[in-house]
Formats: C-alpha cells, structure tokens, sequence
C-alpha cells in the first residue's frame, strides 16, 4: 500500500487524506525527500534558492485571547507591554531599510484598545516608503471587523485602499477544531480563519499559509490541516506559499505539558509532506529561523525552494528563548553548500538579483 502512493506521488498524482496519513506515519524518510525533490524540481527546475531580506516588527504585544503557545502576548496592565505608535513604525521601518530590507512582515497581538483608523493609519504611512508592507493576520482582521462593525470585506477595501498588497499567513497554527480548542480556544476558528483568507484571495490579496506544530496535533491534524489549505489554494490560488515551523517550549504554558521534541528528521519530514500534499503551492519555505541553518540546508534536498527570511527583528520567537540570526552572506553560502545558487527575492518571489 505505501509503495502505491509513492508510486502515485512519482507520477505526480494527487494523494488524499488518507494516504497523505499513512505517508506521514509510515513513510520512509530518505524516499520522501527523494519524492518531495522530484516535485520541487518539476516545479521549479532551475537550481535557484530564493530568501527574502525582511524585518519583523510587532506593532503591539498587548492580546486578550493568551494561546497557551504563546509567550509574546502581555496583558494592557504588565510592566513590559507595550504598542508603538505610527511614527516610531515609522522610524524602525528607516532603520530597517537602511540595512537593505525590502519588506516588513507586520503582526501583533489583539488589543481591543487600538482605534480601526491605527490599523490603516499605519499601512498607509509605511506604504509611503519604498519597503513593501506585509501585514496582519486573519485573526487581527477579524479584530478590525469588530472594532469598526464593518463587515470583512468592507476592512480589506478599506486596507488595500490604504495600500496593502500581501498578508502574512499566521494564526492558523494547526486548521483543527479539536486543537485549536485545546491550545487557543479563544481564537477565531478554523473556518473562520480560512474564511477571512478566502475574503483576502477574493479582493486580490496574495497570502502565505503558515502551520505550527510539534505539540497536542496528531498526524492526522497535519494532514487535515493541509487539506484544508489545499482546498482553499484549488478555489483562489491566493497562496504563495507555505511555512512550517515548529512549536518552542520555552515560556509558555503549553511547553508545561508538551512532552516532545520536534527533531531535524521530524522537520525536514513535515517539509517533505507539505511539498507532497500541497501539490497547488508553488513555493515551500524551509524556516531556517526555527530548526537553524544546518537543517535549513538539509530541507532543500527535502522540497523546499525557498530559505525564507532573514530576519532583522522577530519578538515572538525570541520571547520563546529562541534566537537565530544570520547574516545574508551566511544564508547565501548555506544555500549554495547544498548546491544551488542563492538569490534575493521579493514577497511575491520575483528575483531581485543572483549572489
Ligand atoms: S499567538 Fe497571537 S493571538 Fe495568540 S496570544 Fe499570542 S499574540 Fe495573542
């Protein structure tokens, strides 16, 4: 049975859920980065890894919904909370860009305090600039939506007329009710999150889609979670690609309880399984930010075509104890150690220039 599916996966034949199960509990590790190769290299045949130059900034760690994952998130009242305003955005965007970043992935907790206007305020005075702004989530959209009673669709022609393009693809964590009520009950759904995604793709807005795990999912969450997005790329075509990091124990309630380890192999797996699974996605990043360079490396060999970002600033993972930082000379030679050429892109993964 699981030589037919790698036979189906050969042929570039599309898998479903069971099987997509079955190859993630059963399958060999070595064959699937073999097949995940083989997918990666029909799509994109020349041998260019891309990354993107981008810095990170969290407009606000102040959050009412406090995921048990999270250790970013501070009540309006804790010493170390805090919300910048538009002009120090503004300021570290400066910063940021003259040290060359091209965009600025933008996302912060849920503070119901901030007015709807901060939220376009803010695309528009960063869009004046010449950095692409990459920003917000589905569940910050659904925030705006209540803060402003406008509906969804009103908040994304109200965002693009400020000049928002892309959106990032986080919040999603693992697209399974059943574990999305264990680790972030007070999240929008699934659907709902899904959703706001489609409303996004509808209006023109291209986004990622991210996938969080090592903790309470079961196989069969991961596989149900990348059906899910496959379904909603088959409809919009909206994605441009898709992120897997895995969960960090430190400093949040739910590392109390989770007694695994996500390892390199069960990373460079989930790559390989994505680069199967999603066989409508184009781009699938390896998060050297999360597992390190060395398995950022191993994962173009298991279907990734892209290195993804190299980071200037990211809170969330620091406050998870987790540091990784590389300078764009290093991600360069780590992309060609494992035999391709490194190349700078921008958030809709056209070329900028070879390294
Ligand atoms: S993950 Fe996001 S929504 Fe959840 S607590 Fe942290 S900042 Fe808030």
């Amino acid at each position: 049975m699981i030589e037919q599916i790698y036979e189906k996966v050969s042929n570039f034949e599309r898998i479903n859920r069971e099987e997509g199960v079955k190859l993630l509990k059963e399958g060999d590790f070595l064959t699937l980065g073999k097949l995940a190769s083989k997918i990666r290299f029909k799509k994109h045949p020349e041998k260019v890894v891309t990354f993107i130059l981008d810095t990170n900034i969290n407009y606000t760690n102040v959050c009412y919904v406090g995921c048990s994952f999270c250790a970013f998130y501070r009540k309006p009242h804790d010493r170390d909370a805090y919300t910048l305003s538009i002009s120090q955005l503004v300021e570290k965007i400066k910063e940021a860009q003259s040290k060359g970043i091209t965009t600025a992935l933008i996302q912060g907790g849920l503070n119901p305090e901030l007015p709807y206007d901060y939220y376009l305020n803010l695309v528009r005075e960063l869009s004046k600039s010449t950095v692409h702004v990459h920003a917000f989530s589905p569940p910050e959209i659904d925030l705006m939506s209540k803060i402003s009673g406008k509906t969804v669709d009103e908040v994304f022609e109200d965002l693009k007329d400020a000049g928002l393009t892309t959106m990032p693809g986080g919040g999603a964590e693992i697209l399974s009710e059943g574990v999305r009520k264990r680790i972030s009950p007070k999240k929008i759904s699934t659907d709902r999150w899904l959703e706001n995604m489609q409303k996004a793709h509808e209006h023109g807005i291209k986004t990622t889609a991210t996938m969080m795990f090592g903790h309470v999912e079961t196989e069969e969450d991961i596989i149900e979670h990348l059906d899910r997005v496959r379904a909603l790329q088959d409809k919009t075509g909206g994605f441009t690609a898709f992120i897997a990091w895995d969960f960090k124990k430190e400093n949040n309630e739910l590392g109390k309880i989770v007694n695994r380890t996500v390892t390199g192999i069960d990373y460079l797996k989930i790559v390989a399984i994505a680069r199967i699974y999603l066989d409508n996605f184009d781009n699938i990043q390896a998060s050297w930010a999360s597992q390190g360079k060395d398995v950022g490396e191993l994962a173009l060999h298991f279907g990734a075509n892209d290195m993804g970002s190299m980071l200037i600033e990211e809170n969330v993972m620091r406050e998870a104890g987790f540091r990784a930082q590389a300078s764009v000379e290093e991600i360069a030679s780590v992309i060609r150690k494992a035999g391709f050429r490194p190349a700078l892109r921008t958030t809709d993964y056209r070329i900028i220039k070879y390294l």
